[in-house]
């Protein structure tokens, strides 16, 4: 059996003034019985550290809502009231509560559940109209997320064959593609300009601690990260290989942005960075209308990885502003459909970004036909980031975080990625999948609520609707 991959979580509060969507406050009649510390699960109540005769202020992130302390408090010392200017954060895709999840899975790695239980709704757009089939999971799947089967989220980055060709002495003619294994299906995406230098390294050095890449311009490669490097996909213009010879033969991956003159002379590129280094390429193209020709004609042209990137909210970027943009699951469904149509889908590595949000949005975008995805927003958010959707994009990051020591940062990024590591377990296990490749394109095991809302319904008001004429 092969080694077991693991992140390791650490409990990792956040020193920082952030809002929450409750705030838990315990009153001075608190008689420091520590009752509260006993029935809470979640472990939102403790003794000060330099005086266990004292209650510290409850951890309002580590609560979950069951109100169980605040109904066996003796004294009735401990009170819970809504944050109203938690409620503006985010917008129509960034749901408030998505925030409250992301800082609790980066402050202790683990599995967020809510006491009070959830309710609602069970659709929406997007990943929202998506349910998986998790008719596994009280089947022995399940083992495998708890240590006797072995489930694997590794996935593999790399121009793949459609087939082996031999001649006539049986000697392989096919030319055996370089590749790279990731250990979990999620790339860095680098999250915004201008972070402070703490935030960069500790970005980075999550990245290498779990075994994953960054994606970040060369502006921000400096000498302080160099020791890095071979998780750091630099990302340039095709105008720009000369100019980063010394990185690229460095790297282990190259991150080429798209543009129009690439697609008719991509071979040229592709052989430019290979005089140079041995390095991957993904060539990343903006989520445009009808992004899926684009992506089939690279792919014909020997492109071995395709990043598509949407915008922070997961749609269609460059659209005329009358247009409805298309969401980040119709477009992954269009380009891995595309690429099956054209008979070219296994040879090529496809990476999806841009509103990858939940942990749960991992498995979603690979059923929809994502080889892997690349995360930038939760990263942020992980460290008490806040983003506002209206009148226009604006993001926030909390005080004071520029001091807070690059190990923190670190670890509750490592955090987040265990919380998500644990959810695609549970989601492979309770699916009865055993490996994470084999999640893309199974659409068969996802059901869209639009389909079967048609299915189930469509034909009946169809006839309602043709008997009322
Ligand atoms: S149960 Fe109430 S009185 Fe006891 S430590 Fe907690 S807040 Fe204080
Ligand atoms: S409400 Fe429940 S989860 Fe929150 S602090 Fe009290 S006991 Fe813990």
């Amino acid at each position: 059996m092969p080694k077991k991959y693991h992140i390791h979580p650490k409990a990792t509060p956040l020193d920082l003034e952030y809002i929450f969507k409750f705030k838990i406050v315990r009153g001075e009649n608190c008689i420091n019985c520590g009752k509260c510390a006993k029935v809470c699960i979640y472990e939102a109540h403790e003794r000060q550290k330099g005086d266990p005769r004292k209650m510290a202020d409850p951890n309002t992130v580590l609560c979950r809502n069951c109100f169980r302390c605040i109904q066996e408090c003796p004294r009735g010392a401990l009170e819970k009231s809504l944050e109203r200017n938690f409620m503006d954060i985010g917008g129509s895709y960034w749901k408030p509560d998505m925030f409250i999840t992301l800082w609790k899975q980066a402050e202790d790695g683990k599995v967020p559940v809510t006491g009070a239980g959830y309710r609602g709704p069970f659709t929406g757009t997007g990943f929202d109209s998506m349910w998986t089939d998790m008719s596994e999971i009280v089947r022995p799947t399940r083992d495998g997320i708890h240590g006797r089967e072995y489930i694997s989220t590794s996935v593999e980055l790399g121009r793949k064959l459609n087939h082996l060709a031999f001649d006539a002495n049986g000697q392989l003619l096919s030319p055996i593609h370089d590749t790279v294994d990731l250990p979990i299906p999620i790339l860095f995406d680098i999250p915004a300009d201008n972070l402070s230098g703490n935030v960069k390294v500790a970005l980075i050095k999550a990245a290498a601690a779990i075994n994953t890449y960054i994606i970040m311009p060369t502006a921000g490669i400096t000498p302080d990260v160099e020791e890095y490097t071979p998780n750091i996909i630099p990302c340039i213009t095709h105008k720009e290989i000369a100019q980063h010879q010394a990185l690229l033969k460095k790297a282990r991956i190259v991150a080429v942005e798209y543009d129009g003159e690439l697609l008719n002379n991509f071979q040229v590129v592709k052989d430019k960075i290979k005089s140079i280094s041995s390095a991957l390429t993904i060539i990343r193209i903006p989520a445009v209308k009808d992004v899926e020709a684009i992506v089939a004609k690279l792919a014909h042209s020997g492109a071995e990885i395709i990043h598509v990137v949407a915008d922070y909210r997961g749609l269609e970027v460059n659209g005329p502003p009358s247009s409805s943009p298309r969401l980040i699951t119709d477009i992954i469904r269009a380009v891995h459909l595309r690429l099956i149509d054209e008979r070219i889908r296994d040879e090529v590595t496809l990476i999806f970004s841009g509103g990858i949000a939940m942990a749960e949005h991992v498995p979603k975008a690979m059923l929809c036909g994502a080889d892997l995805t690349a995360i930038d927003m939760p990263l942020l958010i992980a460290i008490g980031a806040r983003l506002y959707e209206e009148p226009e994009k604006l993001l926030v990051l909390p005080e004071g975080l520029e001091k807070i020591p690059v190990e923190i940062v670190t670890q509750r990024i490592i955090n987040l990625m265990g919380a998500w590591h644990s959810q695609l377990l549970e989601v492979m296990g309770a699916m009865g999948i055993r490996e994470a490749r084999r999640l893309r394109g199974e659409t068969g095991r996802a059901i869209f609520f639009d389909e079967i809302d048609k299915d189930t319904f469509g034909k009946l008001f169809k006839k309602r609707e043709a008997a009322s004429v």
